[in-house]
């Protein structure tokens, strides 16, 4: 009978209900010395406050976000208050803000876009949208782009790859990547738009053409497919994948720790409940496994850019070690560049180094793998903001974000492409 109903209830959630954040609190956190920083790394693992960490506990430079639940916030509070570690609120209230988000998006619904170009580029999508995007582009534009299923998700969902390419057999090849982890919308908006500009820009844009007339370019834009459903439909905060884990009630793993490098290694969790859960082994997520295969059938990728958010950060390998990379000096200078172009926009700050030293230790990490595989220009992104609003960057940040970030991608893919053969 218990289980009947518990049977029932979930079967409720799963038509009915969305996950609710009311009173629930992003509060950010300054330890002051390593004592406090040992705190706050115990008080983030303490798995009964079910606390949601949205940056992790590091080095005293980098301030930790937690999203802490209602029924948690006395707790939490008190106890910083007992330890004297200074907080704010960054966020009063995460239901107000995922209500205005949604407002916004249902506002902005129209008939569904007949061309890319009636596409809203400055709103928030849905997985169906953007695959008929994807489709519409590729009809659109057949001596340019093509749409290559390089696996399924979990749960049965195409993992598509646009490919944009004039020609040529297995020329050099550039992969870009957005929203492996899936409550990071701003990543598969800004992909959406990128698509876009590079079937306009080719043949208008000098720099633009001289990279697709001797490489090609692979785009996943929702790398996470079952993730960004789930997002969408259930629990916008959702970042793993959806696959379940047998043992526990947990499900999903982190997609961005289950790549074989440095795999298991500090810089990573163990636990089926945790948000940077590795996994059971080594590319167990068919959505990283199927960029691995990928990669390795190519065999001729260049560079390499996943892109993540928020904190506004560019980051090169490694992030198991601290170890530097053989390349660290050459990727340290056009990182530089990269975010001086970024800059040069709209006056965003970007930080930039390897991922240890300038975010912190992350062990499986899409491009710790994808540069001991080879691929040089191998970088990660975190794009805005800095936390005023986190993972929920309101939509009028989509395009200024996408057209600032193009010229850091730009940088890279043209330094890319004048040190390749
Ligand atoms: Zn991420």
């Amino acid at each position: 009978m218990m289980k009947g109903l518990l049977v029932l209830t979930v079967l409720f959630v799963a038509i009915f209900g969305k996950e609710t954040f009311e009173g629930d609190q992003v509060l950010r956190i300054t330890g002051k010395d390593e004592v406090q920083l040992a705190l706050l790394k115990d008080l983030a693992e303490m798995e009964h406050l079910q606390l949601d960490v949205w940056m992790e506990p590091n080095d005293l430079s980098t301030p930790v976000d937690i999203r802490v639940p209602f029924t948690s916030l006395q707790t939490v509070k008190a106890f910083l208050e007992t330890e004297d570690i200074p907080y704010s609120v960054m966020i009063m209230d995460l239901q107000v803000m995922l209500d205005e988000e949604q407002d916004q998006m249902l506002s902005a619904r129209a008939a569904a876009p007949r061309t890319t170009n009636d596409y809203d580029y400055s709103n928030y999508h849905d997985i169906a949208d953007i695959y008929s995007f994807q489709d519409m582009l590729v009809a659109e534009n057949p001596n340019l782009v093509s749409k290559i299923v390089i696996g399924q998700s979990y749960q049965g969902r195409t993992l598509n790859v646009l490919k944009f390419s004039t020609g040529g057999t297995n020329r050099p090849g550039i992969w870009l990547d957005t929203g492996i982890h899936s409550r990071e919308w701003i990543t598969q908006a800004s992909g959406t738009w990128f698509a876009k500009k590079i079937v306009t820009d080719y043949g208008h844009d000098a720099a633009l053409t001289a990279i697709l007339d001797k490489m090609d370019i692979f785009l996943e834009i929702v790398t996470n497919p079952d993730g960004y459903y789930y997002t969408h439909n259930s629990n916008r905060m959702w970042r793993k994948t959806r696959k379940p884990n047998p043992g526990s009630s947990c499900v999903g793993t982190d997609p961005n720790r289950n790549w074989d490098a440095g795999f298991g290694e500090p810089g990573s969790s163990g636990s089926p409940c945790s948000e940077t859960y590795r996994g059971p082994e080594a590319h167990s997520e068919s959505e990283v496994n199927s960029i691995v295969d990928f990669v390795k059938s190519h065999g001729n990728l260049k560079a390499f850019v996943s892109i993540h958010s928020y904190s506004q950060m560019l980051l090169y390998p490694y992030g198991y070690t601290s170890t530097p990379c053989k390349d660290q000096s050459e990727l340290h200078d056009l990182a530089m560049k990269a975010i001086t172009e970024l800059a040069s926009l709209y006056g965003t700050s970007y930080r930039y180094g390897s991922t240890i030293n300038t975010i912190y230790q992350a062990s499986g990490t899409t491009v710790d793998w994808t540069y001991n595989q080879g691929i040089k220009y191998s970088y990660t992104f975190e794009l805005r903001d800095t936390g005023r609003y986190g993972f929920i960057l309101p939509a009028n940040q989509i395009l200024p974000t996408a057209k600032e970030t193009w010229l850091a991608l730009m940088a890279i893919m043209e330094h890319t492409k004048d040190n390749t053969n």
